[in-house]
């Protein structure tokens, strides 16, 4: 793809496609755990009622120009709506300057790690189809792209991320019995429950997804960054005191899954660097 223009167009469009998914993923999010259906009744606003016309229902821009504000009732809507729509814009976008027209495998795995982050959050529990979907999903990409291989091997070398199969089921192996076991001897220490299985699963999707040195990496990240931010909290929120086994760690899985789509090669070649052990 060396034409600028049609690269341009499809940059364009990767930003808008990824709004539009994370405005359903915020539909998601909100509907799945309160059992509702995602498709019926259509938008409305969850204040007042009323049915949002098309042009209130524009990603990124329907917020902006109603200024943060329900159009019937005016009441506040929440700038949460605003930001998931920007931030999958964005990584749609992101995701296609890295990998190009390899690019949907990898929306389709972050729309999923961004609906599971904001189920966790508002919730503290992970969906099975979102977990056991991430795994599954990384399974059947990598049994996929092997068998196309067999026939037109330009398509594993379009697709370098997509682990073997054998290192896809060593993924799924390593992450969840790395964070599996973590949880048992944290459960034997504390005499509680001190890892969800929600959590056990998702680490073991991103094996699945991105092999097994991405979900090392992932759980390094996920438990910097949980640490960092669950003691922020600690330290700032008198209510996350009595609350704080129900911190989420879904939404830190996630950071260091998608972080590592990004810098995980670069990361592991330069901690290799640095201990020695350059290959
Ligand atoms: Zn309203």
């Amino acid at each position: 793809m060396t034409d600028p223009v049609f690269k341009t167009v499809l940059a364009a469009w990767s930003f808008i496609f990824g709004a539009v998914v994370a405005s359903f993923v915020n539909v998601v999010a909100w509907r799945v755990p309160r059992g509702e259906s995602v498709v019926l009744p259509a938008s409305h606003c969850p204040k007042c009622g009323a049915f949002l016309k098309w042009y209130h229902n524009i990603p990124v821009f329907s917020w902006l120009f109603l200024r943060g504000r329900c159009a019937f009732c005016k009441k506040k809507v929440s700038a949460r709506y605003f930001l998931v729509e920007l931030l999958g814009g964005f990584l749609f976008l992101a995701l296609f300057l890295k990998y190009s027209v390899a690019a949907p495998v990898l929306w389709a795995w972050v729309s999923l790690l961004m609906i599971g982050s904001l189920i966790d959050f508002d919730h503290c529990l992970l969906p099975d189809f979102v977990t056991v979907g991430g795994a599954v999903w990384g399974l059947a990409v990598s049994a996929a792209v092997f068998c196309a291989s067999i026939f037109w091997p330009s398509v594993a070398e379009a697709m370098p991320f997509v682990p073997s199969p054998a290192m896809s089921f060593l993924g799924l192996a390593a992450g969840a019995g790395i964070l599996w076991t973590v949880g048992f001897v944290g459960a034997k220490i504390a005499k509680r429950e001190a890892m969800g299985a929600g959590d056990v699963l998702l680490l073991g999707a991103v094996g699945a997804v991105s092999g097994p040195v991405a979900a090392l990496f992932t759980l390094v990240v996920s438990a910097l960054a949980g640490s960092v931010a669950g003691l922020a909290w600690l330290a700032f929120s008198k209510a996350a005191r009595v609350r704080w086994r129900m911190i989420p760690y879904g939404p830190y899985i996630s950071l260091g899954a998608v972080l590592w789509l990004f810098i995980g090669e670069e990361s592991v070649a330069a901690y290799l660097r640095f201990m020695g052990l350059e290959g």
